[in-house]
Formats: structure tokens, sequence, C-alpha cells
């Protein structure tokens, strides 16, 4: 019996990875123009590893390519650090005890760098995989060519479907950052959709702040681990309830006020003022549609044994690429294994010491900013009143939190158009916890959130993540010559 499960597995395990062999890989494609050296030393902007964002993935292979002196760009995108830095502890990372997210990225990154491995504020919003060098295009305009690419675009929250009042109030009482938005329900009562390791994540991290927390789960049991179980346990106001699904989210389009369920029994209604979602994760594919295959869950493939994708120098790793594990550790490892790949692939083509030399004058260097001027931190009313109320041009306030990572990785992007704007506008920042009466007062119901006060008056608000061009034209509209 035991022979024959083996004998079944190792099948299995063939099968599987033969057909995403066959799937992805079948006349892998070597791009068009193949590997034309003159056409590279041509051009500006190049780069031999371009990384595509800066998760645990990406930022262990930007490690290890700059290590091997290969000048890398990691293209940190719309969540700089990735999914860990909204995570608050971590046990399982690799001889580092119980650690904060952003503590364990921090490292990382900051090896990379010690490395050379430069880490730009920009999303990639364009690729060609079809010519090589690689083309891609930057959330600020800028095209650049990469003579090899890692995809490390991880997986982003699922949302509910089809369940009225999810989307009008998104950022208004729904949410899928616990760490992010816990602060907004001191003392209040809140649900966490999910049953796995992610829903028991979010429910602990409520327990600083909530007062009743109440997991709905859709089966009859969770699916979390049981040392995640076990921690749900010590505190008397998480419950869960099973079979439990929502049906709709109550509300007055600025604040969750109830939900009705979907039970066992029939049907059920509860009052509550947040809903935290954790069902799961998408992986973040679609810029690479019809550039590379997939695999029928919408992952990008790649070969069983390496990162390689259906793409000749085109590297996979992490979340976006890992159906089934989806975890920091692995996703670093599989960031080492591409980085390891690209390097190979890069020797094979014929990148060498001479050749880097001659291109040093050509590499993509971002302009980083110099002399930007502090975004000043609003901490006393009487600083809002003369620096904010009086202020004789339109001010910007960014409301924050210190957990919250979208809000830290925006904060360069301010700074830099407040630099630029300067003496046309003011941007300032409040943190929402140290400053809750204009939290209040703002109406502010999740960060990043943006309040627009012209004369005193409030002028403009946003409330999502916004590009750095995005931000650019944002402030530019208040703004009168
Ligand atoms: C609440 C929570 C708790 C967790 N706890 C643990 C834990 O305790 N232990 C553990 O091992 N794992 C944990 N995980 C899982 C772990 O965080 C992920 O497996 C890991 O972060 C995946 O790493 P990644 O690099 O593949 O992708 P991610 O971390 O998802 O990073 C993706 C990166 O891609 C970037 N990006 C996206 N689009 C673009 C674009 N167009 N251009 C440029 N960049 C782009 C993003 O900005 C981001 O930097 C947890 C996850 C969550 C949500």
């Amino acid at each position: 019996m035991k022979i024959y499960s083996v004998f079944l597995g190792l099948t299995l395990g063939l099968l599987v990875c033969g057909g995403l062999y066959w799937y992805g890989f079948t006349g892998k494609t070597p791009p068009a123009g193949t590997y034309d050296w003159k056409r590279v030393e041509g051009s500006k902007n190049i780069i031999p590893v371009a990384i595509i964002g800066s998760g645990p993935a990406g930022l262990s292979a930007a490690l290890y390519t700059s290590r091997a002196h290969l000048h890398t760009v990691v293209f940190q995108g719309p969540q700089a650090g990735g999914q860990l830095m909204s995570t608050s502890e971590v046990e399982n990372w690799p001889g580092m005890g119980k650690k904060q997210g952003p503590e364990i990225i921090k490292a990382v990154q900051e090896q990379a760098q010690h490395f050379g491995a430069v880490l730009v504020n920009e999303s990639i919003k364009k690729v060609d995989f079809s010519v090589w060098p690689y083309q891609l295009v930057t959330s600020e305009d800028s095209q650049v060519h990469a003579l090899s690419v890692i995809i490390s675009t991880g997986a982003f929250p699922e949302r509910l479907k089809d369940v009225p009042g999810e989307v009008e109030h998104w950022g208004k009482g729904v949410t899928a950052c616990a760490i992010c938005d816990a602060a907004f329900f001191k003392d209040k009562d809140v649900v966490v959709v999910g049953g796995g390791d992610s829903a028991a994540e979010q429910a602990l991290q409520l327990t600083a702040y909530a007062r009743h927390i109440t997991l709905l789960v859709r089966g009859d049991k969770m699916r979390a681990s049981v040392a995640m179980q076990d921690r749900l346990k010590k505190f008397d106001y998480i419950k869960i309830r099973y079979n439990t699904s929502i049906t709709e989210i109550e509300g007055d389009g600025s604040r969750v006020t109830g939900i009705k369920l979907k039970t066992a029994q029939g049907s059920d209604h509860m009052p509550i003022d947040g809903v935290f979602l954790a069902i799961g994760h998408k992986p973040n594919t679609e810029l690479f549609k019809g550039q590379i295959a997939f695999t029928p869950l919408g992952y990008i493939a790649h070969s069983c044994r390496t990162q390689e994708t259906s793409q000749e120098g085109v590297f996979a790793a992490g979340d976006v690429s890992d159906e089934r594990y989806r975890q920091a550790a692995v996703a670093s490892g599989d960031g080492v294994k591409a980085a390891l790949d690209a390097e190979r692939f890069l020797q094979r083509i014929g990148f060498d010491e001479i050749f880097a030399k001659k291109i040093e004058r050509k590499l993509y260097d971002p302009v980083v900013a110099t002399n930007l001027i502090e975004i000043t931190a609003i901490e006393s009313m009487d600083q809002f009143k003369s620096v904010v109320l009086e202020s004789k041009v339109p001010v910007i306030i960014d409301f924050y939190t210190k957990f919250c990572s979208s809000c830290l990785q925006i904060m360069p992007y301010i700074q830099a158009i407040g630099t630029q704007l300067k003496d046309k506008l003011v941007c300032v920042k409040v943190d929402i916890e140290k400053m809750a009466e204009l939290k209040d007062r703002y109406r502010v119901t999740t960060v990043p959130y943006f309040v627009v006060i012209k004369d005193g008056l409030v002028v403009g608000r946003y409330n999502d993540v916004m590009t750095k061009r995005e931000f650019f034209d944002f402030a530019s509209r208040f703004i009168t010559e």
C-alpha cells in the first residue's frame, strides 16, 4: 500500500509538472531580434536585471543579483516591501525569532542595497517581452530596456463577489488590511471574513482595538494553522461563526452599520461597524497577460525545476507564481532561484564584465531628488490652526498611520511634489492615532486619506494610494497661479 502510494504520488507529480511544462514551455520563445548587442549599446536606460515587485521574492532576488555584480533595479510598486509590510508578528522567518513584518523587510532591503541594488519607488505599467532587450514602461513614463526580468508582483486580496454594499463601503468600513485600519475600530464591533491564517492574523491584529470580533467562516471548520487557532482562543471577545457568509453590507455610504448573513439555519442580521476581508488572494498578473504563459488558475507558469517562465530571460518568483505555499520564506527562496537563473541566462547569452563596462554610462539611473523639504507633522491643534487653517496657499493633509505600508510608501512622492510646488502649496501629515480630533473632524475613514484645505475650508478629498504622477495631478488642481 505504501509503495503504491509513493508510486501514485510520483506519477501525479510528474503529470502535474509535465502538464505545466507542456502548458507553458513548449516552444519557449526567444524574443525577436534575439540578443542583438549592438541594439543594447545604442539604447539608454539599460538594466541588466529588472525586478518587478519588492516583497520577499523581489528583494531576495535583488540581494543575489547585485551581489553577483549585476546592476539591479527593483521597481517597488504600489506596496514597497510587499505583503509582509502589513503583517504584525512573523514567527517563521528562519533565523529571526519573533519579528514584525516590516522589520524583516527592512533587513532584506538594507542587505540588497548594501550590494548595490537600486530600489525605485515606481511601478511598471507596461511590458513588452516580444523584443529584446525587454521593454518596460514605468509609472513615471520612463522607458527602460531590461536584459533580464524577474517578476515578483505577489498577490492581492480577493474581494467579496456580488455582495451589495461592499463596493460603496470600500474604505468606509470594509477593508482587507487590519493592520492599516484597526485603529478606526476602537471599541467597535467587527467581523473578519475567512477561515485561513490571514483571517486569524487579522482578528488578532484587531484585538488591541475592537470590542467584539466575529470570524465568519463559510465552511464548518477553520483552515488556519493549529498555532493560529490556539492564539485566537486566548481572547474571549473573539467568536467564530461557522457555515456563515455575508449576503449584504448595510450602511449610509459613509460608514458600515450592519450585515445580512446566510447561515445554516437560514438568515440572520448583525449590527456591525467594520468588515475585514481575508478570503484569499489573486495573483498580480494583469500586466503580463498575452506576454507569458499562466497556469489554469491564473498564476505565472514556471518550469518545475527552475523559475523560468515561457519567455526566455524572464523569471517569476514568489506568490505570483505560487498557487500552493504563499509563504515569505518560500517567496524568498524562489527569488534566490530566479536570481541564479537570471545570472546563468545573462552569462549564456554573452553578458560579461567587458560588456558591462561598455554600457556603464547608459544604465537606468533614476533621478533621486535632493534638498527635499520635510513634510510638517501636525501634532497639536494650535499648530494645525497656524500651519493649515491660516495658510495663504492650499494645504494637502496626508492622514496616515505608521503601520500603513502604502501610506509610508507614498510619503517620498508627497515630499518630492511638496518640494517641487513649494510657495504654491503646502503638504502636511497627520498621524490619525495621535490626532484623533482631526480624524473625526474631517471624517477620515481609512488611510491613506487626503484632505485639501484652502482658506480654512475643505476643497478636495481623496482616499486611495496614488502614483507620484497622480499625486502631482491631484495637487496641481488646487493651485491658483
Ligand atoms: C496578513 C498576512 C500575514 C502573513 N503572515 C505570514 C507569516 O507569518 N509568515 C510567512 O511566511 N508569510 C506570511 N504571509 C504571506 C507572505 O506575506 C507572502 O507569502 C509574501 O509576502 C509573498 O512575497 P512576494 O514577494 O511573492 O509578494 P508580495 O509580498 O505580495 O509583494 C509583491 C510586490 O509586488 C509589487 N508590485 C505589484 N504590482 C507591481 C507593478 N505593476 N510594478 C512594480 N511592482 C509591483 C508590490 O508593490 C509588492 O512590493 C502573510 C500574508 C498576509 C497578508
